[in-house]
């Protein structure tokens, strides 16, 4: 194998130039032959390859600019790759729109396996994505279920378990019998990082288990965290009055071409309001709020609906978030055969995460917020893993410390449970 040859199979080894159509690759084999390309802009120029097919943007093919300088080959390529990265990053910075894309056709179901093992160990500790350099509120996770049968596209899970195995642990109920907690404190422990809370039912008597401890255990405010509308279990039996159900809800736009598989936003409210009706607390998520064309109007419409069709004693919190990334993630999702536009988006370093600046998280927190003037002060509102920065230009208050934050929530949630 010649040098040039040599150097071109290095540069596409473990990255996704197979995954490009057979033009692209010829395309960027032309490019390395007539300008010599480098392995780091090889790489790069798959990586724009790669995404613009992703999210369903132009193909690179068209972004050649004329060459006239023959004679100049060095400036001519400095040209040209100037100008298709240009192209890349005004397509990442401009407000998405969702207007001609559709995810129909490339998007397969991952297909996911239930399997029950015998574990002696119990999934239950700090929130995965907590942070000190984030102003966090020191959640504890359970893990009932690992993985997750939804499919929503910017999920971090996906980079923590198998994408298409999802366990069950035949010991859940004796393990979380055995847990010992300290009677004088309060916790806040929640279902719905490993997996959704109540899309499996009771299967493997999750469900059977979980009433059952938060039975035992009044000084802990249990949340079912949900996309799902499977709520039969929910209206069926009693819920324990330290068992809050919230759901994560976005727009319809988003829910239909990023969070595959889930639930339509209608079926979350109605599921919420039905379990609200029986006395249950609820409370809702929006995280990842995202930034797109019109996006304000879309969310202000579902805060509007909520307060319209809730009252503020029946939530308990109301919480946002947005995208943020770490390279894991990333890579998993480039490396995936489906559409989507969730990481077309700028992206910058938010405290080692990768998330959008700060000025459209101010404009997507600070509306968010003041749409829900009439529960200010009778729900618990929050920043989900947000630098403490942002919290007094959103909110108009902060807290010092994640101790502070999480007693805040704390004893917020347990006067509204017990009232
Ligand atoms: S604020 Fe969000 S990320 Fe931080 S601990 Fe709480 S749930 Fe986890």
């Amino acid at each position: 194998m010649q040098n040039g040859e040599a150097k071109f199979e290095s540069a596409i080894k473990n990255s996704n130039f197979f995954k490009l159509s057979k033009d692209e690759q010829n395309f960027i084999k032309r490019l390395f032959k007539d300008y010599n390309l480098s392995f780091q802009e090889i790489r790069i120029l798959i990586t724009i390859a790669n995404d613009l097919n992703i999210w369903g943007e132009e193909n690179i093919t068209h972004l050649e600019i004329k060459n006239n300088d023959t004679q100049n080959i060095k400036q001519a390529k400095k040209r040209l790759i100037k100008s298709i990265r240009d192209r890349y990053e005004e397509l990442k910075n401009r407000p998405n729109s969702y207007k001609n894309f559709t995810t129909k056709e490339e998007y397969h179901p991952k297909g996911v396996k239930t399997q029950t093992v015998q574990k002696d160990t119990l999934g239950l500790g700090d929130c995965p994505v907590a942070s000190e350099k984030t102003r966090c509120c020191n959640l504890l996770t359970l893990d009932a279920v690992e993985s997750c049968g939804f499919d929503c596209s910017y999920c971090s899970i996906q980079s923590f378990y198998n994408q298409n195995r999802v366990i069950f642990n035949k010991n859940f109920a004796k393990k979380l019998k055995e847990i010992k907690l300290d009677p004088s404190k309060r916790y806040h422990i929640g279902t719905g990082q490993s997996s959704d809370s109540l899309m499996w039912g009771n299967k493997e008597g999750i469900l059977d288990a979980l009433f059952e401890f938060a039975r035992k255990n009044p000084n802990v405010l249990l949340e079912f965290k949900t996309k799902s509308d499977n709520i039969n279990y929910l209206l069926e039996n009693e819920i324990p009055k330290n068992i809050v159900t919230t759901w994560s809800l976005n727009t319809p736009i988003i829910i239909k071409n990023e969070e595959h598989l889930t639930a339509s936003l209608d079926r979350r409210i109605d599921s919420a309001r039905r379990v609200a009706d029986k006395g249950a607390k609820v409370g809702f998520h929006f995280h990842p709020i995202v930034h797109y064309e019109n996006y304000l109007d879309e969310y202000k419409e579902i805060w509007q609906r909520l307060q319209d069709e809730f009252s503020s004693d029946e939530v308990c919190m109301v919480s946002f978030g947005t995208l943020t990334y770490i390279k894991p993630v990333l890579k998993q999702i480039r490396a995936r055969e489906f559409k989507t536009k969730i990481y077309q988006m700028p992206l910058v370093d938010v405290e080692g995460k990768l998330s959008y600046p700060d000025e459209i998280k101010i404009e997507m927190f600070k509306n968010a917020y003041d749409s829900f003037k009439s529960w200010h002060g009778k729900v618990f509102f929050y920043l989900c893993m947000e630098p403490h920065r942002l919290w007094r230009e959103c909110f108009g208050y902060e807290y010092k410390s994640n101790e502070e934050f999480e007693k805040d929530m704390i004893d917020s949630y347990f006067k509204k449970v017990e009232k």
